[in-house]
């Protein structure tokens, strides 16, 4: 423990998100960066507890009082080290992650919780500055070969450990640029793409093949995958989004909030001149309230929307972590994502009952609806809205149906996912399952946990 009377002393201190009227303007991440005393400070709040209920917060299991401790001790060198312990990709978790490992820190009992992300984010950023992140490339090789379908978080995590326990990894994904959510779903104004190019450089100089513009159970079928490939692991991802079947949905202008976001990462890419589906000087209405939703609002302020609306059929959570959702646990509470504050208007309890216009759709109506599970429309409060442009973010309902699954002969479980056995086992002899594609839409600490598991059970099952 750095300092025993740090949370005594100190208080929560996280970086600073830019001026909204500045950053709309651009498409930068939203965060300033965090000055090196600043980050000593916050790691000096940490109690080291017996019990660090922030390991059991975090699915990835990160070391936080040990780095904390090795912050506060200028001792950034074995900080990154421990940090890389657990996670191979601490840069995305710093910047993205929504940190469940602090709303189960002890010290947000009864005061703010340590501001972990902030101290983990900056560790990672330290070490690259330094030039301590270099290729780690396996001392021996052991002649088995593992084929990775999908280089989305899971998927690169699971690369990156396998290839260090000295099998050959080749990644196959099937988008012309590699990252998956973090490249095309994520907007740069979250996580810049420098981030994971620098990543994937890394992965290359370490040996992993990176196949991009290969879509398996397409290009490469599954018979070859077995001929070449002594296991398969399914990194997926879960593409495939919920639609809102009502009438009207087929009216143009109504589009999913995966092809919105695409677009806009392409062009950001540079891969595409302008985004087919601008929302510049449109009505917007995003349909869903949750984290696609809020990337598709900052998404529609910085290309210049005349208005955005963002609707959610549940109930305003409360300001405070709910009563029902006590420490430790997830709290369920409104959360202020940097987008809502750079504008837009927020509607809870509404259903869309259709669309409407000529031609194209220019009308939404709704009702405002009752609470779950029911969801009871309540009677004479239907309204209309006007929309030039619709965003369908409610979530996705698994991985997308493509010819790989049936080729494989992997089940799928009674959510709609790969079933797996508690060794990420499909069930087809040698094929592995991980991220969002398992255990449906999730987050990116997930994924990178999935892929480190897969890992660990793929290399035991390649064990003579
Ligand atoms: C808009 C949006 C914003 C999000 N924001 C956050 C956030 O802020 N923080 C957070 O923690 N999580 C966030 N998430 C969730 C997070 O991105 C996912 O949980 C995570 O990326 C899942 O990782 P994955 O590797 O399982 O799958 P993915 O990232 O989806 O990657 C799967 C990859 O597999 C490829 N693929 C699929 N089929 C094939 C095939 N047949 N052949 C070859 N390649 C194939 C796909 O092209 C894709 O690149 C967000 C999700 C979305 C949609
Ligand atoms: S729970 Fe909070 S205070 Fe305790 S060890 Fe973890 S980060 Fe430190």
């Amino acid at each position: 423990m750095g300092k025993p009377t740090g949370f005594l002393e100190i208080a929560r201190e996280t970086p600073a998100r830019r001026p909204a009227p500045a950053r709309v303007r651009d498409w930068n991440e939203v965060y300033e960066s965090f000055p090196a005393d600043g980050v000593k400070a916050q790691a000096a709040r940490c109690m080291d507890c017996g019990v660090p209920f922030c390991h059991t917060g975090c699915p990835l299991n990160n070391l936080i009082p040990d780095w904390n401790d090795l912050v506060y001790r200028d001792r950034w060198r074995e900080a990154i080290r421990a940090l890389h312990a657990t996670n191979n990709f601490p840069e995305f978790t710093g910047r993205i992650c929504p940190a469940p490992c602090e709303t189960s820190c002890v010290l947000g009992i009864n005061s703010p919780a340590v501001a972990i992300k902030a101290v983990e984010q900056n560790i990672i950023d330290h070490a690259f500055r330094q030039g301590w992140i270099v290729p780690e490339p396996p001392q021996r090789r052991t002649g088995k070969r593992v084929a990775i379908i999908g280089s989305g978080p899971a998927g690169l995590a699971a690369a990156q450990q396998l290839n260090r326990f000295g099998h050959a990894v080749t990644v196959f994904e099937k988008q012309d640029r590699a990252g998956g959510l973090l490249r095309y779903g994520i907007p740069d104004f979250k996580l810049e793409k420098h981030h994971v190019d620098r990543r994937l450089e890394q992965m290359r100089a370490e040996g992993v093949d990176i196949r991009t513009g290969v879509s398996a159970g397409v290009d490469v079928s599954a018979e070859e995958l077995r001929s070449l490939f002594d296991a398969i692991l399914l990194a997926t991802g879960a593409e495939q989004p919920r639609d809102l079947r009502v009438p009207g949905r087929d009216l143009p202008g109504i589009h999913f909030a995966m092809d919105f976001l695409t677009a806009q990462n392409r062009r950001n890419a540079g891969d595409a001149p302008q985004s087919p589906l601008s929302a510049a000087g449109k009505h917007v209405i995003i349909i869903g309230g949750g984290d696609t939703g809020a990337d598709c609002l900052g998404t529609s302020h910085r290309q210049g929307a005349r208005s955005v609306r963002q609707l959610e059929l549940l109930p305003v959570p409360p300001a405070e972590r709910s009563p029902l959702t006590p420490w430790p646990l997830w709290p369920l509470q409104l959360r202020q994502e940097s987008s809502h504050e750079e504008g837009g208007i927020r509607e809870w309890s509404v259903a869309t009952t259709s669309f409407s216009g000529e031609g194209r759709v220019q009308r939404l109506h709704a009702v405002r609806v009752g609470p779950p599970p029911r969801f009871d429309p309540e009677s004479g409060t239907a309204f209309e809205m006007e929309a030039d442009l619709v965003l369908l973010a409610m979530g996705f309902t698994g991985p997308a149906r493509g010819p790989l699954l049936d080729q494989l002969g992997v089940d799928l479980d009674s959510q709609g996912n790969i079933a797996v056995d508690g060794r990420r086992r499909t069930t087809s002899n040698g094929v592995f399952a991980a991220g969002d594609a398992r255990r449906g839409q999730s987050l990116v600490v997930w994924a990178i946990a999935e892929g480190r598991q897969a890992a660990e059970e793929i290399h035991r099952w390649l064990q003579p």
